[in-house]
Parts: structure tokens; sequence; C-alpha cells
């Protein structure tokens, strides 16, 4: 045959080609809607370039619906060294969490009181646990930390003052300023002090009738370095109830227990900021309590009440999956004692360097005879807990380090860049940082060196 002249291209029909076996197969597999769109991009294609056959079509139209099946959330192996990562995921799930959000697939009692075959309080699953764990009158939960903060403020304070510290007015992810969110909870903002000092008397000479609630966030991602003072949430809450005002405290990460029976660094409990005379405090699910994303708000049960009766509730609140995950989770603090191990997120947390390092020698020795131009070693390093919780390196880790053998320190950017890149492309996706002309895989949040030779072999990484 010989080469068809310049746009005498003749297309083929589609209702032709949906109509060949090929087509058929197509419409069986992946069904006649999707088959039909990709059979009409690959002609339309062939049409473009004005030259292609039948089988050519079919192949192309093939690749392109398989490629549509492949889902684009999947999970990843985290190796760089933040634990709670909020681009990947932040806290990981426990398995109680996940067969509870399992069993919470179909139709479950969500709204529905079995008891008296009535309908039930969404929050009630819950808020029993959010009491007896921190000590609070009362418990609901909505859709993250920065719904329950809009909450909180709405409900207690529309139309009035919070009196809040120049040097907490954080921005947190880049995404939650404190001055734009107020003003979007219908709160007037009322700075007191400066960047890196507040004093009681500044609180107390801003109180009027104006007042509606005095405001304490807990600085998570940054912290402001040499002579500081603030006041004690001890005091704030006195001074709050000698006006009759509501003292909110609102804590970001969250831990529920003293984090430092791990050796980590201490960081508030919900516990101690009930204890300080909080009348209300929020907190993220997805961080140091290390259960799925949620916003959790405890406190005085007429507050907790009153910002339950607010429409926007109904707005942010949980949906069934999220509600038994975290109930899951909140059962597992009953026996606080095991949750180094029930919890992911504290099992990654309060790992010791000396089995770090094994991990870290285990995945070198694996994996040093795939990239024969890389000197691969093991190196010490620091974690990150992440996600803005205590935002200092704390934790002694261990990692797997790639140096380019023979390249100068220029060229090398671009190679470790195409190393890391190789890594990312990985069936489970490999995600590690690059840092003073290495690329490190730091080996805390790394469970299964196997896993990883799998993946490789899988893959042709070269
Ligand atoms: C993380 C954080 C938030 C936002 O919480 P999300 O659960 O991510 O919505 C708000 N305030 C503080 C202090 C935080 O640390």
């Amino acid at each position: 045959m010989s080469k068809p002249a310049l746009h005498s291209w003749r297309p083929p029909s589609i209702d032709a080609l949906l109509r060949a076996t090929e087509g058929q197969d197509l419409i069986t597999v992946y069904g006649r809607k999707a088959a039909t769109e990709e059979l009409r991009a690959a002609v339309d294609f062939c049409r473009t370039n004005n030259e292609g056959n039948e089988e050519q079509i079919f192949g192309s139209a093939a690749l392109a619906l398989a490629k549509r099946k492949v889902k684009s959330i999947k999970p990843v192996i985290n190796l760089t060294g933040s634990v709670l990562h909020t681009n990947l995921g932040r806290a990981p799930l426990s398995d109680a969490a996940l067969s509870a959000m399992n069993n919470a697939a179909g139709f479950i009692n969500l709204e529905y009181d079995l008891k008296r075959g009535a309908r039930g309080e969404r929050d009630s699953h819950v808020a029993t646990w959010l009491m007896r764990l921190t000590g609070a009158e009362a418990g609901i939960a909505v859709n993250n930390n920065a719904a329950a903060v809009m909450a909180v403020l709405n409900s207690l304070s529309r139309g009035k003052e919070a009196i809040i510290s120049r040097g907490e007015l954080v921005e947190i992810g880049g995404s939650f300023r404190m001055p734009e969110v107020m003003a979007r909870a219908g709160v007037k903002l009322r700075e007191v002090g400066a960047t890196n000092r507040t004093h009681l008397s500044d609180y107390a000479n801003a109180i009027s009738n104006k007042t509606g609630i005095i405001v304490r966030v807990r600085p998570s991602n940054f912290a402001i370095q040499g002579f500081t003072s603030s006041v004690a949430e001890k005091d704030l809450a006195a001074l709050a109830h000698e006006h009759g005002i509501p003292f909110y405290d609102e804590l970001g990460a969250g831990a529920l227990v003293d984090l430092r029976r791990w050796g980590l660094p201490y960081e508030r409990t919900v516990q101690e900021a009930l204890l300080d005379g909080a009348d209300i405090v929020s907190f993220s699910g997805d961080k140091l309590m290390g259960g799925p994303q949620a916003g959790l708000i405890v406190g005085r049960k007429d507050l907790v009440a009153k910002i339950s009766r607010n429409p926007l509730k109904r707005a942010i609140r949980l949906d069934k999956i999220t509600l038994a995950a975290l109930e899951a989770t909140l059962a597992l603090y009953d026996n606080d004692e095991t949750l180094a191990e029930s919890l992911p997120t504290f099992r990654y947390l309060s790992r010791k360097g000396p089995e770090i390092r094994e991990i870290a020698e285990t995945l070198a020795a694996v994996l040093s005879s795939y990239v024969p131009e890389w000197k691969v070693e093991v190196a010490s390093c620091k974690s990150q807990i992440g996600s803005g919780a205590l935002p200092v390196d704390v934790l002694d880790s261990f990692a797997v380090t790639f140096q380019h053998r023979n390249s100068s320190t220029k060229a090398s950017g671009g190679k470790l860049k195409k190393l890391a890149l190789q890594f990312r492309n990985l069936p489970t996706p490999v995600i590690g940082r690059i840092h003073e002309e290495k690329f490190w895989l730091d080996c805390r949040c790394l469970d299964n060196v196997s896993a990883i030779k799998a993946n490789v072999d899988r893959s042709n990484f070269k």
C-alpha cells in the first residue's frame, strides 16, 4: 500500500470501531461511555497527524482507558522524616480505625437511637469518649480544627470582640490566618501586647462591654526566640471569669497524653488546658491525637450546646466514616499504656535510634545494588513531629543517604532531583528529601524493607 496523500486520511466511524471485536472487548471491560470517549480521542489524534490504522487506534484507546482506571489517590512510603506530614495525609490511622471505617460503610445508627427507636445524636458516638478522656463536661466533633475555631468564635462571640495576644496571631501552613478567620466568624479582633511580650494588664485593659471572648492560640509552627513573655492560661482564665467572659484555649496539636513518657518534648495536653480553667478547648484530630481529620471541641456544657445549635455546625459536621474512625481512635486511649503499639503515630514518634538504625542498614544494603552510581550510606539525622506541632527538630533518627560518586557539587543537583523522582515514580511512591548534596530516606516511618525491595523490583529502577 502506498502512503496516503496529505489530507486524504479518512477517519473510521466510531460506530464501526465500537462494533468490531476489539471495540466490543473495550466496552466489556471499561463501559460504552468511556470506550467511546477514548476511541474518539484516538481518532482525533490520528486526524491531526493525518495517519493511523485501526490497530493503532484500538491500541492507544486501550492504553488511555487503562490509565483512567489508575487511582489518583495512592499509598506512599513516607521517608521524609516528618511523621505528621500535612501533604502526606498527617496521622496514619490505626487498625482499629480502619476496621471501624469498614463497618461504617453501609447503613449505621449514625443519628438513630437504637434503644428508643427514634432520632439520635450524631455527636453522641464520640461525646462520651471526649468527656471521659479529657474530663470535660461536653464534647463535639467537626470537620477540622479550622472549622472548630470558626464555630467557637461565631457561636460565642459574634458581633463582639475577641481579645488575643499579638504574638499569637499565627499563620498555620499558609492558609490559616487567625485575623481572617476571626473576621469571617463575625468577630472583631482586639489585639493586645507586643509581638514578643504580653502582660495580664494588657488583657485587663482591653476588656469592655464589647468583649465576647478571650482567646489563647498555641503558637505552633514557629517559635519566637529570645526574650518573650506571655500570660499563664490560669491567669487568663481567672481574668475572663472575673468578667463573666469565656476563655478559649485553641490548642492546635491536641495531645491527649503527656508525650514525655516516650522521651518526646513536653506538649500541653487538653486535660491540662481544662484544669487551668479553659471554658472551651479545640484541637485537631489528625495531629498528635493520631486520628482522622477532625476538629474536636470540648469544655463547658452550656457553651458546647450553643456551638451545637449554631447552623454553621450543620455545614461542618463529620461524615459517618470519619466519625467511626474517630470513635475507634479515642477508644484506644482507654488503654494508654499500649498506645505506642496501637496507634501508628506514637509507634513512629516513640521509635528509638538503634531500632531505626537497624532498619536503615537493612535498607541501605538492599538499595545499594540498584544504584551503582551512588554512594549509599547510613547517617544519623533528626526527624520532625510535623504538622506544626513542636516546631524544633527533636527526634534522633537514621537515614539512608545517596551521594553521587562522580559529580561535582554543581552537577549533582539535577542528578539528585532525578533520583528523588525515580523513588516517587515507584509503584508505591517513596518520598524522601534532598539536603546538603544528598538524597535522604529517613527510616523512622519505615515498617517493611522487603516491601520496598519488591516495589523496586517491580519497576525498571535505573
Ligand atoms: C493545625 C492548627 C490549626 C488548623 O487545624 P486543622 O485541623 O488543620 O484545620 C489551627 N490552629 C492551630 C494552633 C493549629 O496548630
